[in-house]
């Protein structure tokens, strides 16, 4: 059974026992806040590298339990996966997202993680559309990211649908590239926006196998006309690596943690003095 919360409500105390009965409570919770939409989205600055300066900040979502605090989405977006619940917290998550970055300065793109569950129903496509719509964003103002597990099971219709959500003008990126059992072959499937190289590489990148790796991806990357953006990039000497290795854009704790949403003007303006 998991440590937090163990001594501030007796439900997950150990008397419950096992992990299943944990987990059960946390699926309740966890309908009971999509109910409420007791859930924020936070937002890590995207920084193009050769300027310094943000193009696009990534929502990262985030639940605060009533008794438990803070669950990291590593533990509840599987959850949510797995009983479907993603779809409804998705769907507020582009609504939410969107109507945020509306009345962001300049061009400001938002970026939107996109589960592959998402992609199994119907609706998506417009589901988009009523995001953008209700919220007036333009669509090239908004990126969806997608994780290669989308292209794994039913790739023909899945592509299909990428090309109508590109059609409406809405950038796609690849997240998470290289974890995968066969990325190269997915760059072949759609010609992504962008692609994200995980931040597994940028952490090992003095490794010179590493290196050698992350360029091969940013030549891949430009043949296909994809932007190239390094996840994870922590310390300036990671930032002079991935510049080195032809990355344009970066994100990571080196620039800032995810903010809330207050603070993202600030952020900008403040980014753009230094
Ligand atoms: P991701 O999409 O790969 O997001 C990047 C994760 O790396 C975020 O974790 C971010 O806070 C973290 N990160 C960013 N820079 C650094 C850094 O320099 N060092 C380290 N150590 N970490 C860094 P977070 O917010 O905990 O999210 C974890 C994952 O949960 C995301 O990985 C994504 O797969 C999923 N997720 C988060 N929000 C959503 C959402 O709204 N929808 C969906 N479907 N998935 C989401
Ligand atoms: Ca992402
Ligand atoms: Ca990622
Ligand atoms: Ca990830």
């Amino acid at each position: 059974a998991k440590k937090a919360g163990r001594n501030t409500f007796f439900f997950y105390d150990d008397g419950m026992g096992s992990e299943a009965s944990e987990r059960t409570l946390l699926e309740l919770d966890l309908r009971e806040a999509v109910l409420r939409s007791g859930f924020l989205l936070h937002y890590q600055p995207i920084v193009d590298a050769a300027s310094r300066t943000v193009s696009a900040f990534e929502a990262l979502m985030r639940w605060t339990h009533p008794l438990r605090g803070a669950i990291p989405p590593a533990e509840f977006i599987p959850l949510a996966e797995e009983t479907g619940l993603i779809v409804a917290l998705g769907t507020w998550a582009l609504h939410e997202a969107c109507r945020e970055a509306a009345s962001w300065p300049g061009d400001l793109r938002v970026a939107v993680n996109v589960s592959a569950v998402q992609f199994t129903q119907p609706g998506l496509e417009q589901v988009v559309r009523d995001a953008l719509s209700a919220s007036g964003l333009p669509a090239d103002r908004l990126e969806l990211e997608i994780t290669e597990s989308v292209l794994m099971s039913d790739a023909e219709s899945v592509v299909a649908s990428l090309h109508r959500l590109r059609d409406l003008g809405v950038r796609i990126a690849l997240d998470d590239f290289g974890t995968g059992y066969s990325s190269l072959s997915y760059l072949r499937r759609f010609p992504f926006d962008k692609i994200k190289i995980d931040r597994s590489f940028i952490r090992d990148i003095g490794n010179e196998e590493t290196a050698a790796i992350v360029r091969a991806i940013v030549g891949l990357g430009e043949r296909t006309g994809a932007t190239i953006t390094a996840e994870g990039v922590e310390t300036e000497e990671q930032f002079e690596s991935v510049c080195r290795e032809g990355c344009t854009q970066v994100q990571g704790y080196l620039f800032s943690k995810p903010l809330p949403a207050s603070r993202v003007t600030g952020f900008v303006e403040e980014l753009g003095r230094r």
